[in-house]
């Protein structure tokens, strides 16, 4: 019997360790897919923790519902290897395909209306079941299964979260982005994803933000028309008059009170700030200024698979550069999580399995 190996959570706050079971074969329409690659992200950070920071030291507690030990891990790429009876083998099986990690119940109001990533019972992979830090993964269905080719598997598996992400949250801001440049605060993987998009979604390159000097140069030498430091003080100063009194679309991949903060007050009136990130602040706001400034404020949580559809279009019709990627070994799990929580990572790191 083929063994499924995965570098496993056995406990939270500590590090993954080698778990080896028997594979598990797939039933009704479920399919098995052989991974290639998977992306290492930062909520795969959260999850191993156990819990979101909310700022002033509060946390939401995120380890109900799973057991132990459990695969962490949601941008796979690999190879449809099994099928259950009711997958439709013939049309599926030995095909490469990236793996839509965000699967709901299918069944309630939110699963009905196409939008499963933000479903409340949901299956999503590496989250709430086994997911891709792993030798293979059961996916319940074969729609979940996105073709890439001619993209590589690392670059596809990591546009199923962090493009993903980026994607549903551009999406949000295109008519504003029609106005002028859009503002992207925070360049880490998901960031930088961003701004590879945005240059294929909207019509003007957009202005970046980011306080480290070498992300801030990779963003200028990947498109971007400036670079502001948020730290410098006189940052929202020159944005405000680089852009003729601020930008009509923002787009928060950080998620902290600075970023924020930040975008916030880059915004000119009606305009409108998408949160992606989730490093955890309050964001305090006279509420007033909703109002005085006609402002949109607007959450969104990974992206549906009728986007994920739309994204990887763009992508394999060579519309979106790839992201800086660095590739290691899946034995190298925990040291890659280690890295990307020391924001030793400029790009994706991909586990090879
Ligand atoms: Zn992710
Ligand atoms: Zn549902």
């Amino acid at each position: 019997m083929t063994k499924l190996r995965r570098q496993s959570l056995t406990a939270y706050e500590a590090p993954l360790c080698e778990t080896i079971v028997d594979c598990p074969e797939p039933k009704d329409s479920e399919v098995l897919v052989r991974i290639e690659r998977c992306g290492v992200c930062h909520s795969d950070l959260h999850m191993q923790d156990g819990y979101f920071a909310l700022g002033d030291g509060n946390k939401l507690d995120v380890r109900a519902g799973r057991t132990l030990p459990f695969t962490l891990g949601h941008e796979i790429a690999g190879v449809a290897e099994r099928a259950g009876p009711d997958a439709a083998g013939d049309k599926i099986l030995g095909k490469r395909v990236a793996v839509y990690p965000w699967i709901g119940c299918g069944t309630c109001a939110t699963c009905r209306a196409g939008e499963e990533n933000l479903c409340s019972s949901n299956r999503h992979l590496g989250i709430s079941t086994d997911g891709g830090f792993a030798s293979h993964v059961l996916v319940p269905h074969p729609r979940y299964l996105v073709d890439y080719v001619p993209l590589s598997p690392s670059f596809a598996g990591a546009l199923m979260c962090s493009g993903l992400t980026a994607y549903s949250a551009l999406k949000r801001l295109q008519q504003h982005a029609a106005r002028g440049p859009a503002l992207l605060v925070g360049l880490g993987g998901v960031g930088m994803m961003g701004l590879a998009i945005a240059r294929a979604m909207f019509p003007q390159a957009p202005i970046v933000a980011d306080i480290d000097a070498g992300k801030r140069e990779a963003a200028l030498k990947a498109g971007a028309a400036a670079a502001f430091d948020p730290t410098d003080r006189d940052a929202r100063k020159a944005l405000l008059k680089a852009t003729s009194g601020g930008v009509f679309a923002a787009c928060d991949f950080v998620g902290s009170e600075k970023s924020l903060a930040f975008a916030a007050g880059a915004l000119a009136k009606g305009g409108k700030i998408v949160v992606t990130g989730l490093l955890g602040g309050n964001f305090p706001l006279p509420a007033t200024m909703f109002v005085l400034k006609a402002m949109t404020v607007e959450g969104t949580l990974t992206g549906t698979l009728q986007e994920a559809n739309e994204l990887m279009a763009l992508a394999r019709a060579g519309k979106i550069e790839p992201l800086p990627i660095h590739e290691r070994p899946l034995a190298e799990a925990q040291a890659a999580l280690d890295d990307l929580r020391a924001g030793r990572v400029v790009g994706r790191t991909v586990l090879v399995a």
